[in-house]
């Protein structure tokens, strides 16, 4: 029988996270204070965050041990499987061999809960009695709302307007788990109102929805703020995907060549890419990382890299980052977890240095390739996951015409079970590309007066 499935037990899920800081090269510039535009302390950030994430942000310990009992939630639904591609191999007739890790096998059904269930820890360590936070498509809400429920906090959600009249299963998820959900902007923050002040029927963005989060976990003692994507806690969070990689590929007694992800702020991408990128850059090896984002949302191969808000409002600290502009509305394409303007600091340092890649695709040959998949896998892929597919199959035929052979590893982050509206459409011949104009572009890049690199 062919070994697809590359299983680790239980007591091998990592016992510490891996931060890349450590190992980094040029260290990204830090943050900045959103009002005087000075290096931000601990002490500011105080108010959103509990001390113990502050710290690992701003940490350069290589290694950052997690804690039992969040490793004992990690095992509700790790180590998830990795697997051999081999039926997609065939379906491609690739002489490249094709690895992918699975991460919707989690409650939530995307790798979400892997910093959620560290992040609702460390809070109710603290004392935090509420956490407030955004959602795009739904999947960093009811990641967090699984986590705040298992470890008895509460938990607020503004939920961004179209996908919460788009996506109500979502929502459900979310109440199913004891959460508050809002649709943003709402009537319930200063940032919401100023919103529908300029027009009632907006329909809503991340930065938006992250405002009004922001805004509530500041003017709430008990309360505090979460972010499911770019700041570096989240990122090294999910390096547990990348560390139970290593130890499968070496169980299959493989090793990547390239590693492929998809890209909205950068943390499945992060966690599955830096503990190889570790070898890369202290141990001798050579893989190419390749984050992959869609043609409409294009930061990393055509935004700037310079200081920019993590939220439309300007509340959050300014981050080193590439960019396509804080009030960038990208067009609604069905991969609501990549619509986000930014990147983390840490992934465009990197990106920076050269020392990752990004390519992007647009989201009919992301779908192609997500039918392709699950009609070969069976699994049927979140609309995000289907980019990294994608560039896979990019990879893989690039290889058959210069007649070598790779090994490629992806990280299928999540399932398309809530995203089926968006199967129907392409299925229908409805689905069409959005390419972002350079006009666009450089109107929302000619709005930002935040500091230059
Ligand atoms: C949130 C999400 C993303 C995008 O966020 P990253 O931080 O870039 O990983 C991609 N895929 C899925 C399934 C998501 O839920």
């Amino acid at each position: 029988m062919l070994q697809r499935k590359i299983t680790l037990q239980e007591a091998e899920i990592p016992t510490h996270w891996y931060n890349i800081m450590a190992d980094m090269p040029n260290k990204p510039l830090p943050p900045l204070h959103p009002g005087t535009q000075q290096p931000i302390g601990p002490e500011d950030l105080a108010p959103l965050f509990p001390m113990e994430l502050i710290k690992q942000e701003v940490s350069a310990e290589k290694w950052i041990e997690i804690p039992d009992e969040v490793r004992n939630l990690y095992s509700l639904w790790r180590p998830t499987p990795m697997f051999r591609a081999y039926n997609l191999e065939k379906a491609l007739g690739t002489k490249s061999k094709i690895y992918y890790k699975y991460e919707g096998g989690s409650p939530a059904g995307s790798h979400k809960p892997n910093t959620a269930i560290p992040q609702a820890y460390y809070n109710r360590k603290e004392g935090v009695k509420k956490i407030a936070t955004e959602t795009g498509a739904g999947q960093w809400g009811s990641a967090l709302s699984f986590a705040c429920k298992l470890l008895g906090i509460e938990c607020e959600v503004f939920m961004v307007r179209v996908s919460y009249d788009g996506k109500p299963y979502r929502k459900i998820m979310m109440n199913t788990w004891g959460a508050t959900v809002h649709a943003s902007p709402s009537n319930l923050t200063n940032a919401g109102r100023s919103i529908l002040e300029k027009d009632a029927n907006s329909p809503g963005s991340l930065g938006i929805a992250i405002s009004e989060a922001v805004e509530v976990a500041a003017t709430h003692d008990d309360t505090k703020y979460s972010l499911g994507s770019v700041l570096n806690h989240v990122l090294m969070h999910q390096t547990i995907i990348g560390l139970e990689s290593l130890k499968q590929m070496e169980k299959a007694g493989d090793y990547p060549d390239i590693v492929v992800a998809p890209f909205g702020g950068g943390s499945n991408f992060a966690g599955i890419a830096f503990p190889f990128l570790q070898n890369n850059l202290t141990g001798g090896k050579k893989i190419r990382a390749i984050a992959v984002e869609p043609t409409s949302c294009p930061k990393l191969t055509r935004g700037v890299f310079r200081y920019d808000f993590g939220d439309t409002v300007g509340m959050t600290p300014l981050i080193p980052m590439y960019t396509l502009g804080h009030n960038f509305i990208p067009s609604p394409i069905h991969a609501g977890g990549l619509r986000y303007h930014g990147a983390g600091a840490i992934v465009s340092q990197l990106l920076k240095d050269d020392i990752i890649e990004a390519v992007a695709i647009n989201q009919t040959e992301c779908f192609d390739a997500g039918l392709l998949f699950s009609g070969a896998e069976g699994i049927i892929p979140a609309p995000e996951a289907t980019h990294a597919i994608a560039e896979v199959i990019r990879q893989a035929k690039r290889a058959d015409e210069e007649g070598i052979s790779k090994t490629i590893l992806f990280n299928l982050c999540g399932h398309g079970h809530f995203d089926l509206s968006a199967y129907e459409q392409y299925l229908s011949g409805k689905l069409v590309d959005y390419e972002v104009s350079q006009a666009d572009i450089n109107a929302s890049l000619a709005e930002l007066n935040t500091p230059a690199i």
